[in-house]
């Protein structure tokens, strides 16, 4: 094959079958053309102490709030709702260049540690154009707020001229009703509607704090507080519980349910539904542990989010696994690192294209430097907390 390139590394990983150390991976165009065990290619370039692994999938950020970094600190579970006010007026303070700015600014993270697919919630959209120009896939969520009639019968001709625009290879539209204290249960049930279409993914923030769960039963609590001082308590058209939630936007088409930090395993949750877990701002809330094994065990797929920098440290998605295995060092790390790659892809509804390294699929991929020394498990090198420089491949191209 004129024009394949073959490298090998101390270890190709390719989360869809068993790491193959010193194996070769073929790069043909922008496609894997071949990945092989050791000897069965001569390699054309030796990457060295590293392990190829697929690029990384981020199903959750706001790249918008990328210049908020320390700014807004997380609070306790129970201020919740002081740290959305906090958010908001940083909103409100940044001029639509300054957000630019700051998206720009929050991609290059991405992409400086490996991304190659992005779940970005923007606000208006305002994501698109930063993305169209950047070398990776993403989803951006054109996000949804309105709890009185008026306000989502404007979000709600948005969502449609939004749905109703141009696409492109590697950039997708879809939409995110916010969340069930801010979005009425009709217009949620439209943005499942718009996305059935295409089958897009439709993203919720679902059951992030317990005060949710109060304010939906009851219509009472910090919600209900905060919602009438930003003049937007609407009791009427709001949704009851969180099932509710999961059943009137399945539309069949793929479903992100951010956080469900409080939602029980024992939920009825529609199928292709995905929990997007962002480990780091859970712990820095201080919500109780995480159901995610819970849910993996009834079949819902759970893939990793880094959420924004108004509550993270960083936009490193290999972070939030490493962070998983720190506190929970039963789950095993081979899945930690599917979560973080190919059922990322699942979720966004990308995996036949992207997500592990298989023969056909785009040429996706990280070089990981790993330690130097010896280990029977490649899973064990990679999840050391090592040196973040990081070189990916994208569509066969060294970015
Ligand atoms: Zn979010």
């Amino acid at each position: 094959m004129a024009d394949a390139v073959t490298y090998t590394a101390r270890w190709i990983v390719p989360v869809s079958s068993e790491p193959l150390e010193n194996g070769t991976i073929t790069v043909y165009k922008s496609k894997i053309a071949a990945v092989y065990d050791r000897g069965r290619l001569k390699p054309d370039v030796d990457l060295g102490n590293v392990a190829i692994i697929p690029g990384l999938v981020n199903c959750h950020t706001h790249l918008d709030l990328s210049g908020a970094r320390g700014k807004i600190p997380p609070t306790d579970p129970d201020h919740f709702t002081d740290w959305l006010k906090g958010v908001i007026a940083y909103r409100r303070s940044r001029t639509p260049e300054q957000t630019q700015a700051d998206i720009r600014d929050g991609l290059a993270e991405c992409l400086r540690y490996g991304t190659t697919l992005v779940g970005d919630i923007a606000a208006d959209g305002a994501s698109w154009e930063a993305l169209a120009e950047a070398p990776l896939r993403a989803v951006v969520f054109h996000e949804l707020i309105g709890l009185k009639p008026d306000r989502a019968d404007v979000s709600r001709r948005e969502a449609e001229s939004w749905m109703n625009g141009g696409e492109s290879q590697l950039r997708r539209r879809a939409l995110s009703p916010h969340a069930p204290y801010s979005v009425r249960k009709d217009l949620i049930v439209e943005a499942g509607r718009l996305s059935r279409v295409g089958k897009r993914p439709t993203a919720i923030h679902l059951g992030e704090s317990r005060d949710e769960i109060e304010l939906l039963h009851r219509r009472r609590g910090p919600f209900r507080e905060f919602l009438e001082s930003m003049a937007v308590w609407c009791a009427d058209g709001m949704a009851d519980d969180f099932s509710s939630i999961m059943k009137i936007v399945d539309f069949r088409q793929p479903k992100l349910f951010i956080h469900m930090n409080h939602v029980a395993p024992s939920a009825r949750i529609p199928r292709n539904s995905t929990c997007v877990f962002c480990p780091r701002t859970h712990a820095a809330f201080g919500h109780p542990r995480h159901p995610f094994r819970e849910f993996q065990a009834r079949g819902v797929r759970v893939a990793f989010g880094t959420d924004s920098l108004a509550s993270n440290p960083d936009l490193d998605l290999l972070a939030e696994a490493r962070f998983v295995h720190a506190i929970r060092p039963e789950v095993p790390r081979d899945e930690l690192l599917r979560m973080a790659t190919l059922t990322g892809a699942e979720a966004l509804g990308w995996a036949n294209e992207t997500g592990s390294l298989e023969v056909g699929k785009s040429a996706d991929f990280v070089a990981l430097p790993l330690p130097n020394r010896d280990a029977v498990d490649v899973h064990e090198l990679i999840f050391e907390d090592a040196n973040r420089e990081r070189k990916t491949m994208f569509r066969g191209e060294w970015r």
